[in-house]
């Protein structure tokens, strides 16, 4: 089902202060779409996910759910969250310590009276499908991290609803425990035609999971993309440098020639993918550090040439991170655990234009 929200604003008051925790926020969520909210804490991720399941009012707007007008503030509508048809997992994952696996699961659908037969069989299905058959009659408390997360999972999915809502639900895993749950949790949400709102500050985790990311600051929503265009190709400074880690540089724009889009820099002239700006403008330059190629001798002729030299090197496994001084410009470079670098080495590089990105300052 896709979600609309329209014009939405939503404040707290606190200590005598006024907080705009979602300032005029417009949406649309596709249906059967895994949509992530992603952005600093604080932003308003969770409140407007909140807002979408009706633990919240907002102050102003519209929200509908496959089609339907859940809230209204002009029209004075609040559909009550048990009737908005929404399953939900929290970070915390709420799932009841004295109860085992199969009745943490079969709760929601005991709270609607639906007869025990069905309960039975669709808690198994459930089960099955988060691939915890047979521990039906285990205690929640018995199991580890992942597993309590996957009947968290479970109880959201077993009333089947048409949306479910996600917040930070992998944060209380560590590293490892997380990457892994991730991809189940990518494949579970693959197979079931259902859309997913999910909400975390893990950047990763958003690129990861997600078919869309809206990037959110200050109550506001700044971008909305597939994590590809919002990794390699975002339109604004702020999205850029929260989705990775990237070299911001100062610019301004010199010329179009070719397809491309030419700019001035601390790093000489750059010629960068084609953006509709002025010429003589600023602008910044951003380049991922994993786009700096060290080259030798051979490539000597190629665009984008820029000379430096290594300041720090520090092996991380799978590569050097670089700090490359050109002027007064230092970049961070990613570069290959095999290179015979030193620190202090006067080294090359180019820049593929196709990876050198003029976001608004
Ligand atoms: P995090 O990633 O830290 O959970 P978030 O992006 O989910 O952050 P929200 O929890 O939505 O952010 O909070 C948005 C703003 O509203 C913050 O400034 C927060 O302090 C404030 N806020 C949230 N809940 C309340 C409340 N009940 N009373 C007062 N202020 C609140």
């Amino acid at each position: 089902m896709e979600i609309r929200i329209k014009g939405v604003s939503k404040y707290y008051y606190a200590e005598g202060k006024t907080i705009k925790a979602l300032d005029d926020v417009n949406l649309v969520i596709p249906a059967n779409h895994i949509f992530t909210l992603l952005g600093p804490s604080g932003c308003g991720k969770t409140t407007l996910l909140r807002c979408i399941v009706g633990l919240e009012m907002p102050d102003t707007g519209e929200i509908s759910i496959g089609g339907d007008v859940v809230w209204s503030k002009a029209k004075n509508i609040s559909v009550p969250p048990e009737k908005r048809g929404l399953g939900m997992v929290f970070q915390t994952y709420a799932i009841w310590p004295h109860m085992n696996v199969f009745d943490n699961v079969a709760y929601p659908l005991q709270v609607r009276n639906v007869p025990r037969d069905v309960i039975r069989q669709r808690v198994e299905k459930t089960l099955h499908f988060v691939q915890l058959e047979g521990f039906e009659k285990r205690p929640a408390t018995k199991l580890s991290g992942g597993q309590q997360q996957r009947v968290a999972l479970a109880r959201a999915l077993v009333a089947e609803p048409k949306v479910i809502l996600f917040d930070e639900p992998l944060s209380n895993l560590d590293a490892k425990l997380r990457e892994e749950t991730r991809k189940e949790l990518r494949a579970f949400l693959g197979k079931l035609q259902i859309t997913a709102v999910y909400v975390t500050h893990d950047r990763v985790e958003a690129l990861a999971l997600s078919d869309s990311i809206a990037v959110m600051r200050a109550g506001k929503i700044i971008e909305v993309g597939t994590p590809k265009k919002i990794y390699f190709d975002a339109d604004h400074r702020f999205v850029a440098d929260f989705i990775g880690r990237a070299n911001l540089v100062k610019a301004t724009v010199r010329a179009e020639e070719g397809g491309f889009t030419i700019v001035d820099s601390g790093l000489g002239a750059i010629t960068c993918q084609h953006r509709d700006v002025a010429i003589g403008s600023e602008a910044t330059l951003c380049i991922r550090p994993e786009f700096i190629r060290i080259v030798r001798g051979e490539a000597a002729a190629a665009s984008n040439l820029v000379n430096g030299r290594i300041e720090t090197l520090v092996f991380v496994g799978e590569a050097y991170e670089a700090e490359i001084r050109v002027g007064d410009e230092l970049l961070l470079a990613k570069i290959d655990p095999e290179a015979q670098l030193n620190e202090g080495d006067a080294v090359s590089f180019t820049l593929d234009p196709a990876h050198c990105l003029l976001v608004a300052i």
